[in-house]
């Protein structure tokens, strides 16, 4: 059966972000809290929360029972009109959202939410250039891959993507893009994109994942997004903060732009906010935004906008959030986790970073320390080359604990009810799976 269900849906289905041949997904049965199990009865501790998303654990009930209850009381009504749940998202989006963002745009995942994001700002500034960095993902449509900075945009240059984004450097301690030391750079990189835009015409706004991602979790200093948000202010261009995958808990906070007092004039979302279990994005923008859109057109819409089986399990979850007190949950055991793979790097001379924030973590591998040399580089990956790092994720999951891999990275982001245990049971496979990074050095 197992080997039918792979196969069917490979045959039938696209694999995305690879080629096909080759693709032969797992056939999963079962999920619960921080496991799930294959066809076969194999029990694996999903060490990534899937896709970064999964942050209250798989099926959590709470959630179920509110898509459920609401498919039952009105599964679907058309966008001009409204219900409970609507009104009740919006509620619970201001209990918890940044003070200051008090409008929403539902959407139905987080590449829309920043395709929206970026007609938004356009709409409202009447400017149209977009400031992004290139160590950065924001979604896979014309809008939102034009603004993604890493590999995935090349395969659609020049014409799957809008014009008008320009890339600038991120913030990335480990390899500073602009050569600079840490503690000595003045933060760069921030007044680098300044003078982008003092020197490009018609920016609308900057949009950044306010701890990049997928990318690496690059958690930038701690002067880093004040700045930024500064500059930006004084010379009347947006911030949009691309929270799809810090938000929800992820870095210890509800978001990640909590840690610095920074307001985003907009902020997108997606993944946590139901804990994956319906497609749901978020847009939240300012009063500045939502005012101006009092008298001109908000040119922007989906059949399936703010649908009632997406709201339903938001307000679910994010009272699961509370109850559990998860999101302080987070930066307690993110410490511990950080703890756990930073000593792993006293045994690895193939780990050359270990950074995060909250249950969100990156190992960065490296041929060689001192010269951070990477084994593998994103024209590796585009060009479909073995990679270490791949290797290294595929042996921990022949181990039972997945993680994401990317490039020469791993992204470390289990659900937040982790338990040591769990903690423990994950940074094991990953242990003995970097043996085989460790012989690639020594061959
Ligand atoms: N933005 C960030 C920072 C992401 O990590 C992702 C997905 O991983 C997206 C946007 C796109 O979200 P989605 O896959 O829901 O379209």
């Amino acid at each position: 059966m197992t080997d039918d269900i792979s196969e069917l849906t490979a045959r039938h289905t696209y694999g995305t972000w690879r080629a096909q041949r080759g693709w032969k997904p797992l056939h999963v049965t079962k999920a619960e809290g921080c496991h799930f199990w294959d066809a076969s009865g194999k029990r694996y501790l999903d060490f990534s929360s899937q896709l970064v998303c999964s942050n209250l654990g798989h099926q959590n009930q709470a959630v179920i029972d509110a898509i459920c209850a609401q498919a039952k009381e009105l599964a679907f009504i058309g966008p001009s009109y409204t219900c409970d749940i609507r009104a009740k998202a919006a509620l619970k989006m201001l209990e918890v959202m940044p003070k200051g963002l008090d409008k929403f745009f539902f959407a139905t995942s987080g590449t829309e939410a920043n395709e929206a994001a970026i007609k938004i700002a356009r709409l409202y500034t009447g400017k149209h250039k977009i400031i992004a960095r290139y160590t950065s993902y924001h979604g896979s449509t014309a809008g939102s891959i034009a603004a993604t900075g890493d590999l995935r945009r090349w395969f659609v240059e020049p014409t799957g993507k809008i014009p008008g984004v320009i890339f600038g450097p991120e913030a990335n301690c480990y390899r500073c893009p602009l050569q600079q030391k840490q503690g000595t750079c003045g933060t760069a990189c921030a007044d680098y994109l300044a003078y982008m835009i003092d020197h490009e015409e018609n920016v609308a706004a900057i949009i950044v994942e306010p701890i990049v991602g997928t990318n690496g979790v690059l958690v930038p200093p701690p002067d880093y997004l004040p700045k930024l948000a500064e500059h930006a202010k004084k010379r009347g261009v947006l911030l949009i903060a691309d929270e799809v995958m810090t938000g929800w808990g992820r870095t210890g906070k509800w978001f990640a732009v909590e840690h610095w007092g920074v307001t985003p004039d907009i902020l997108t979302t997606a993944k946590g906010v139901t804990n994956a279990a319906m497609p749901l994005g978020v847009v939240a923008t300012s009063r500045a935004i939502s005012d101006y859109f009092d008298d001109n057109y908000f040119a922007h819409g989906h059949t399936y906008e703010a649908h009632p089986l997406t709201l339903a399990p938001a307000v679910a979850a994010i009272d699961e959030y509370k109850r559990l007190n998860l999101i302080e949950r987070s930066a307690k055991m993110g410490e511990l986790l950080g703890q756990k793979l930073k000593a792993l790097a006293e045994k690895h001379p193939s780990i050359g970073d270990v950074r995060g924030l909250g249950l969100f973590w990156a190992v960065e591998l490296v041929k060689d320390r001192t010269t951070k040399e990477p084994f593998n580089t994103p024209q590796d990956k585009a060009q479909r080359k073995p990679l270490v790092i791949d290797a290294v994720a595929a042996e921990m999951t022949k181990r039972g604990v997945t993680v994401l891999a990317w490039v020469s990275h791993l992204v470390i982001a289990p659900p937040l009810i982790v338990t040591e245990e769990e903690l423990d049971e994950g940074v094991a496979a990953l242990d003995a799976a970097l043996t085989i990074a460790d012989e690639k050095i020594a061959a």
